[in-house]
């Protein structure tokens, strides 16, 4: 372990972990950020963004090109493909350890962002790769003129689901109510793509594969009728589920996990503060993620600020 003690350590390389980057830099601290993969975060794999203020339509991995690219002017040490393995947020140094190393800092900035739920079906698990994806920018181009099935009926399900008629010959967009909480202007869109049949009030049961998969048994909660539909993939887009594993018994939580913070961003912890998809916001965008990084950034400065000025008093 070095004896280096960063002035602030962002867990998470997303938006809302590169826009806190950005405000710790400006306010002259010493930070760094960690991530497990790329600096980039979940948009990298959004299909197209349209409601990022500045920009009519911009593809995910474009964005966050921008975002690394703007934080790039600044000195922020960026420690990427670094898996964090425990932490330690209750004393007043900080620990964070990775596979590779020890880091130590006065604050933290949690960003770990979340990932998408699963169904938790039989053939789900199994067939990840074999026609099961939660990610149709990554994999969308191998489903050129076959039939897919998107399950879900958010944001992401249907903005999902109208990329894959890019590829696809045939989108099954299947959900278990028949209203989505989509965007109104996305379910317009669906709904005027030929490609796109709805099936509604219903739920998948088994996914079912041989080499790859080649087909679902869902189950209409109207009727009780179950039903067999050939396809070649399926992307359930059912939501996300906070990333906390390593704040367990550290950090609040609400009763969804989501990490309890006050409208600073700040936890219970002194000195940690949670930001965007993993904390307990009524809003889950790039814009909003985005701005709790600026919040949480400014907030840190003046939290170390005070802490230099009470340690000048005890010393007078
Ligand atoms: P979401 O908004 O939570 O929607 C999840 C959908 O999956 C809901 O329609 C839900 O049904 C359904 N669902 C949940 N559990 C299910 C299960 N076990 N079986 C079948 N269906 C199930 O999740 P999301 O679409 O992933 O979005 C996550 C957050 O990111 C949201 O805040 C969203 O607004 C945001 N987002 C924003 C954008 C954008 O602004 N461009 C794009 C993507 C995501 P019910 O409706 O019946 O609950």
């Amino acid at each position: 372990m070095s004896n280096k003690i960063f002035d602030c350590i962002i867990l998470g390389g997303g938006p809302a972990g590169l826009s806190s980057a950005l405000y710790c830099a400006r306010g002259n601290l010493d930070c760094a950020i960690i991530d497990i993969s790329s600096i980039g975060g979940a948009p990298v794999n959004y299909c197209e963004i349209e409601n990022y203020l500045g920009f009519d339509k911009i593809k995910g991995f474009e964005l966050c090109e921008k975002f690394e690219n703007h934080i790039n002017n600044f000195n922020i040490t960026k420690l990427e493909y670094e898996e964090i393995t425990k932490v330690d947020l209750k004393s007043n140094i900080k620990t964070i350890t990775t596979k590779n190393s020890t880091y130590r800092a006065k604050t933290v900035i949690i960003a770990t962002g979340a990932k998408p739920k699963k169904l938790n079906i039989k053939g789900e698990v199994e067939n990840i790769g074999k026609g099961v994806s939660y990610c149709a920018v990554c994999d969308g181009a191998f489903y050129k003129d076959k039939v897919v099935m998107v399950v879900g009926g958010g944001n992401s399900a249907l903005e999902e689901a109208l990329y894959l008629t890019t590829f696809a010959k045939k989108v099954y967009l299947m959900h278990r109510r028949d209203e989505f909480r989509a965007d109104k202007i996305i379910q317009k869109r669906v709904q005027e793509n030929k490609k796109i049949e709805l099936i509604l009030n219903s739920i998948p049961l088994e996914i079912m594969a041989d080499k790859t998969v080649n087909s679902v048994k869902i189950l209409n909660n109207q009727t009780n009728k179950e039903k067999i539909i050939k396809i070649d993939g399926i992307f359930p887009y059912i939501g996300i589920e906070p990333n906390i594993e390593l704040f367990l018994h550290q950090v609040n939580f609400d009763k969804f996990g989501f990490i309890i913070t006050d409208n600073t961003m700040k936890t219970n912890l002194e000195g940690v503060y949670a930001i965007g998809d993993v904390r307990n916001t009524p809003l889950r965008q790039v814009i909003t993620a985005v701005s709790d990084g600026a919040v949480a950034g400014v907030e840190v400065s003046k939290y170390l600020l005070n802490l230099k000025e009470t340690m000048k008093e005890k010393e007078v």
